[in-house]
């Protein structure tokens, strides 16, 4: 029971990095989310002739339709928020678990022949793709134990990410239809599989592994694992270089040459101070490598050049702690160890401080965005340029410290 607890917080938090990708489409959401809410069963004549005009199955749609339901627990879970912003450290405690690495180096060598097969073929590393299945699915463990097609009914006809919804769940009907699959399970975004899948996501990138002519990435393990090595193959993995490392910060930066998207070539950050973080020399095959600094807890935090495959990671999950989270559980699980050089010093920062830090950048003129306790883009934007006034370095990033300074303690 605890470990599934344990197990549910973490799927939580990925499943809110996911949606925080698909809130892109909160603004463009369209005509059909503009429509006053009507009864569900209203909602389900409309849905059916947009499903039909998008070319489901009419009999197979027909015979679905009255089984299609409503699961509030869903709308619950999508609008929950976490009190606490998790840190960087507070994360990596979460998937750093012994028994997580434990597990995924037993799942290496059980299935090394399926992992291999997926490399040659697709040119992701073995170890990439069992760090993507240990994240998602403590690998193939804990799969989701939500009705697929509920899940995905209730969020389309839920009005705040209708269109979103609606295209996740005509794409997983033709799927039902196409692959015959029945009574799917999975998160209650609809994610689904050892990968956790949305429907569009298996329509582009699923493949048959196996070779009997059916695409199941919840039940075959060689579907599932070519599946996810062909998405990320297709997105632009790059096998020809690593996801990033751990460095450290020899000596000040100058804050105003750069920021949180600058990519420069190593050379340009070693010429900086930047060095790896256990002390030794860039490789000088390394000097040309594009990387960016990425600092998930700010100037006092750990630090981490990350190359191309650590963007990679955040276009199948739009969080910049799910994208490091993969690429040291691809390093430990070949290590067989976890290690971050830099001294831990966790500063939880809430969201009420987040708001509050929030309304005194709006006060200070720094801010024009939303009070809602999320520090994205724009209010990272907004305390670099207070930081800069303030003659700080400009990482961005919100400490209890940082706030006491703006309420003038
Ligand atoms: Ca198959």
């Amino acid at each position: 029971m605890k470990k599934y607890i344990k197990n549910s917080i973490l799927s939580f938090f990925i499943g809110c990095a996911f949606l925080c990708n698909s809130q892109v489409s909160y603004a463009q959401e369209s005509e059909m989310s503009q429509k006053t809410p009507t009864s569900f069963d209203e909602w389900k004549a409309e849905f059916r002739l947009h499903a039909l005009s998008e070319g489901v199955n009419e009999s197979f749609l027909d015979k679905i339709l009255p089984q299609m339901q409503l699961l509030p627990k869903v709308i619950e879970s999508d609008k929950k928020q976490p009190e606490l912003r998790l840190t960087f450290w507070d994360y990596t405690d979460k998937v750093f678990s012994e028994k997580r690495l434990k597990e995924g180096r037993k799942m290496m060598k059980e299935h090394a022949d399926l992992l291999k097969k997926a490399e040659q073929k697709y040119h992701v590393p073995t170890k990439y793709i069992t760090a993507f299945w240990g994240l998602e699915t403590s690998y193939g463990t804990y799969k989701g134990n939500i009705n697929t097609l509920n899940a995905l009914t209730t969020l389309a006809y839920d009005k705040r990410r209708r269109t979103f919804f609606t295209k996740e769940l005509v794409a997983f009907l033709k799927i039902m239809h196409q692959e015959k699959l029945t009574d799917v399970k999975g998160s209650w975004a609809g994610a689904f599989g050892h990968f956790q899948f949305m429907p569009t996501t298996f329509t582009a990138y699923a493949v048959d592994g196996d070779g009997d002519g059916k695409r199941d990435v919840i039940n075959s393990l060689p579907d599932a694992i070519e599946s996810a090595a062909n998405y990320l193959s297709q997105i632009g993995w790059d096998d020809s270089v690593k996801w990033g490392r751990e460095v450290k910060i020899t000596r000040p930066l100058n804050w105003d040459e750069f920021n949180e998207n600058t990519i420069w070539p190593i050379r340009e950050w070693k010429k900086r101070g930047i060095i790896p973080a256990n002390g030794m020399e860039w490789p000088s095959s390394f000097e040309f490598v594009p990387a960016r600094l990425v600092l998930p807890m700010g100037i006092e935090g750990p630090a981490f050049l990350a190359y191309k495959n650590y963007d990679i990671t955040m276009n199948w999950n739009r969080s910049n702690l799910y994208a490091l989270a993969v690429g040291l559980l691809s390093d430990a699980l070949i290590l067989g160890d976890y290690h971050i050089y830099t001294p831990r010093k966790n500063m939880p920062f809430s969201y009420e401080q987040a708001k509050e830090m929030q309304e005194l950048l709006i006060q200070k003129g720094y801010y024009t965005g939303e009070v809602d306790g999320i520090l994205g883009r724009e209010a990272r934007k907004a305390i670099r340029a207070y930081q800069k006034d303030n003659k700080l370095p400009q990482d961005g990033y919100a400490t209890e410290e940082l706030l006491n300074k703006m309420r003038g303690i």
